[in-house]
This record gives C-alpha cells, structure tokens and sequence, in this order.
C-alpha cells in the first residue's frame, strides 16, 4: 500500500507547486493564442523562425515549468520573483516596496529593452529565451493575482474554500477559475474571447507595462474587497464564477492583446 502513497504525493505536491506561481496552463495558453491571431505577418514569421517552427501557445508556461528542471539551477532561479510584483493595501507600483530581485514590471521592461535595443549582442538562445519571458510574463502581468499584497505572499496566504475544498485566493485565480468557469480548452476560449472590434483592440493596445500593471492592482482590490466581505475562509462557488467571469475574460483578452502588440512593436 506505501508504494502507491509516494507517487500520489508527488503528483499532490506538483500541482501546489505549479499553482503558486502564475495562470495555470490553460490561461497562459490563452493569452498567448490570442496574440497569436494578432500578430502581424512579418512578426509571426520571424517569431516562428527563431522558436524553430514552435509557437508561442507551446512555450507559453515554459517559463513556470522551468522551475523544475535542472535548468533552474543554472541562472535561471534569478527570474524566480519575476513573474508577480506584491503591492499592499494603500500602494501603488510608485510607492511599494520594490524586491531587489526584481519584479513582473521591471523583468518586462528588462527583456523587451534587451530585444529592441540589444538584439544583434544576444545569442540565439537568449533570444528565444527572452521571447518565451515575454510570452508568459505579459501574461502574469494580467493576472490579479499577481498584483496581491505582499503581507499575504500575493494571495497565497489568504485561505479560502473553492466549491468545499481548501484552496487559497492566489490558486483560485490562477487556474481554478478559468477551470471552472467553462469546460473549454485554450482554442475555445480563444475563440470566444478574440471578438472586440478594431476600435477597443487600439485602444488596449497601448501604453507602458506599469500602466497595465495598474489595471491588474485595481482588479486585485476588487477581489480583496469582496472576499472580504465574506469573512473569515469563505466558501466561493458558482456565485464567485458569475461575478468574476467578466474579470477573468476581460484580462485574458485584454493580456492577448497586449502580448501581440509587444511582439509587433518588436518583430513586426
Ligand atoms: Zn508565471
């Protein structure tokens, strides 16, 4: 009977490992599909030559899964706070305490300097890896979450129960939402999402990523503010997914978007 017990704990602490650090796999693929459908002709070729026929959809969670593989030990833990920025109550990005290893704001503005203004000092490795950063990052910029205060570790500390099971604000963000809220895949989410017209995509596709980031720390407060208001490990289910549907949808479209414009302005 202990035989079996490792491999389930193993599988059991995996998934609490993957859930604490970004969108699940499902929205990751989501916002980089999205981008996919906007990028421009020349953009989408070159992206797709240096990621050797790869899309950006199959390396969209490469930069979280990294953290357990061998890789990781080998300079690349240094990107290991890169993919949130924690802002308490009463903050903005201007005023937080800033982590000196550096944060989702900073690594964006970092890795899209480095591909606009110092491409031609890279090696072909550093730019696909800073290619598939970008890809995931823009990404976690859009997720509340990822904007949660640093006296509870970005959510993760806030206990919560998702439909009767013990869960924390971060994990329901991160992927049980998106989980729950359709038994879609990313191609049908896609597809449903990709639907704004030209005006409101110009209109997203704009601006500075401490400007975005702010629209992720407004929508974090909403979710702290409701939550609560439900005191102490609220029970979220169905009532949850309804309200916050329009949330979740409007990041992941407005995270594609945005994706694709940062790879037009670079590649295109
Ligand atoms: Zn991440």
């Amino acid at each position: 009977m202990k035989r079996f017990l490792i491999p389930i704990l193993s599988i059991a602490m995996l998934f609490n490992l993957t859930s604490a650090f970004a969108w699940g796999p499902v929205g990751h693929d989501v916002v980089a599909s999205i981008a996919e459908q906007n990028l421009t002709r020349k953009a989408k070729r070159n992206i797709t030559k240096l990621l050797e026929g790869k899309s950006i959809v199959y390396y969209s969670s490469w930069m979280d899964n990294i953290q357990n593989s061998p890789y990781w030990e080998n300079g690349y833990n240094k990107t290991k706070t890169w993919h949130y920025a924690n802002v308490d109550k009463g903050h903005t990005y201007e005023t937080m305490t800033k982590n000196p290893d550096g944060d989702v704001v900073t690594a964006l503005e970092f890795l899209t300097k480095e591909l606009t203004e110092n491409y031609d000092n890279l090696t072909d490795s550093m730019r696909v890896d800073y290619v598939k950063m970008i890809v995931h990052l823009v990404g976690d910029l859009h997720c509340p979450m990822h904007a949660g205060r640093l006296s509870d570790r970005g959510g993760n500390n806030v206990r919560v129960k998702w439909f009767g099971q013990r869960s924390s604000l971060h994990s329901v963000w991160d992927s049980k939402i998106v989980e729950s809220a359709r038994r879609w895949g990313y191609k049908e989410w896609t597809e449903h999402l990709d639907r704004a017209d030209r005006k409101f995509r110009k209109s997203v596709m704009r601006g500075t990523y401490q400007e975005w980031f702010k629209e992720t720390v407004n929508g974090a407060a909403s979710i702290y503010e409701y939550v609560e208001a439900l005191g102490e490990e609220p029970n979220l289910s169905y009532q949850f997914v309804y309200d916050f549907s329009p949330l979740l949808e409007d990041r992941l479209m407005i995270g594609g978007y945005r994706l694709a414009y940062v790879l037009n302005t670079i590649f295109g």
